[in-house]
């Protein structure tokens, strides 16, 4: 269902939002010589990186300038995650190390967002066993975070509140301080439907909705504008994009963008994985031929409880056709280990799969219990040690896939994106259409541009190179 009118919300036009911005930065102005400065840390996914830009750029515009230091930040906002009970534990102890920084200098102002803090129990704990903290905002508090530091900064109020006051919004708008040129992201939709029984995310992310389309194209029209090369389409389920038209549609839209670009798009969901969307991903030449497509299981038996909704044959299914229609694809994938009831068997015909597929590489995962999911109530009888050898067995076989794939390379002219300098003095790194990492000499002013490397060897994580002959 695309998303009411009503719903969507511009950050610019509002005057309560452009009143408190101008409020704190005369504030600011009159406290500090110069701009204070904000330390903004980001945890989780690209989501959140993504968010962690908005959030930049809404200081900025503020007044404030940024610092990766602690010592010197006058505010710091940490943007939380949820996905892990680990990452939470992590980001609590991170801020109870900030008490000794808050009393050294009273006036430190400290805010935790994300979804991490959408949780009414989180929020609440906070509130009562961490005094330093002055802001706690949900994952969607866009629209109110001006007010809100405001209060804190300028009147001295706590604010301290879980979910948002309107939720299931979308906040158009936002200034953005990008920090990953010629790479940007471009979030479509929000939230998700899906449940899946191990994950926590419908739960702090709400609801799906999708961004209009119009919105979308003007954004990375802007972006190509600004020399931005490599443009990736943000969603917690991507494909399942309804703005009006659908996933495929958008992608041929964004496609007809005139410019020398690249578009990828993160995270598919096998279910929402049509073979409109390939025949889309097929004909767009700007779109990689990358598909992460998260298999998460090969045991039919897991992938019911796991409550994901699509069968391996299914999911084969999709990948044959897929290699059909694009024989250069990369294809990615996570997988999680030892989840709750996950047998031997289970765990071979993971790695049965795994051989079929042929990935280049996966994101695997070991299973974390998270409080608040389906999953958390399974029986799980196999012991930690034992789901470690299987995780160990995966990144073995994976492992060799990966290097055949890679050495494969060697010998071929491949075009990348250059994104900047590389590990090794004189070195610079680029990307392949296929996401594979290329190391080659060259000099910084390669950066942003595509350019063709004849690879030479590879490595695990990269393939080494230098530039063909016509450049
Ligand atoms: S698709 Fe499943 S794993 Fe992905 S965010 Fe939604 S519930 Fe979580």
């Amino acid at each position: 269902m695309p998303i009411k009118q009503d719903c969507i919300l511009d950050y610019a036009q509002t005057a309560g939002r452009r009143q408190y911005t101008r409020l704190i930065r005369e504030h600011l102005a009159q406290k500090y010589d110069a701009p204070p400065l904000a330390l903004v840390h980001s945890f989780g996914c690209q989501q959140n990186a993504a968010d962690g830009e908005k959030l930049r750029g809404m200081l900025a515009e503020m007044g404030y300038g940024f610092t990766d230091s602690l010592e010197e930040a006058d505010l710091i906002v940490y943007n939380t995650c949820a996905v892990r009970e680990n990452a939470e534990k992590r980001v609590l102890g991170t801020v109870g190390a900030l008490k000794h920084y808050k009393r050294q200098k009273p006036e430190l102002l400290i805010a935790l967002v994300g979804c991490m803090t959408q949780q009414q129990s989180i929020a609440e704990r906070i509130k009562k066993s961490y005094p330093q903290v002055d802001i706690v905002a949900g994952a969607d508090a866009w629209a109110n975070l001006p007010e809100r530091l405001y209060g804190a900064l300028c009147l001295g109020r706590r604010s301290i509140k879980a979910a948002d006051e309107e939720p299931d919004t979308i906040v158009e708008n936002i200034p953005t301080r990008r920090t990953g040129w010629p790479k940007a992201w471009v979030t479509v939709m929000y939230g998700c439907n899906n449940f899946c029984s191990y994950c926590i995310v419908p739960y702090v992310r709400g609801r799906e909705r999708s961004r209009r389309p119009e919105d979308i194209l003007r954004e990375v029209e802007e972006l190509v504008g600004e020399g931005y090369r490599d443009i990736t389409l943000l969603g917690q389920n991507v494909n399942s994009y309804d703005g009006g038209i659908r996933f495929p549609e958008l992608l041929r839209q964004i496609n007809d963008i005139p410019g020398d670009f690249r578009i990828r798009f993160m995270t598919s969901h096998p279910k929402d994985c049509t073979r409109e969307l390939l025949d889309a991903m097929a004909d767009c030449e700007k779109v990689s031929k990358h598909l992460h497509l998260p298999v998460q299981s090969g045991s039919d038996r897991i992938l019911m409880e796991m409550n994901r909704r699509y069968t391996t044959e299914k999911y084969l299914e999709l990948v044959a056709y897929a290699k059909e229609k694009m024989p250069e694809l990369a294809l990615t994938s996570d997988i999680i280990v030892g989840f709750p009831g996950e047998t031997r068997e289970d765990f071979e015909k993971t790695l049965e799969l795994v051989r079929k597929v042929g990935y280049t590489a996966l994101y695997t995962f070991l299973y974390s219990r998270r409080g608040g999911t389906k999953a958390e109530t399974l029986p799980d009888p196999v012991p930690p040690e034992e789901k470690s050898r299987w995780f160990r067995e995966l990144l073995e076989v994976q492992g060799k896939i990966g290097e055949d794939y890679m050495e494969r390379q060697v010998g071929k002219t491949l075009r990348v994106l250059v994104e900047g300098p590389g590990k090794g003095e004189g070195m610079m790194t680029s990307r392949t259409d296929q996401f594979l990492i290329v190391e080659f000499p060259g000099g910084p002013e390669l950066a942003g541009q595509f350019v063709e490397v004849e690879i030479t060897s590879a490595k695990n994580w990269a393939l080494m190179g230098r530039l063909a002959e016509n450049f």
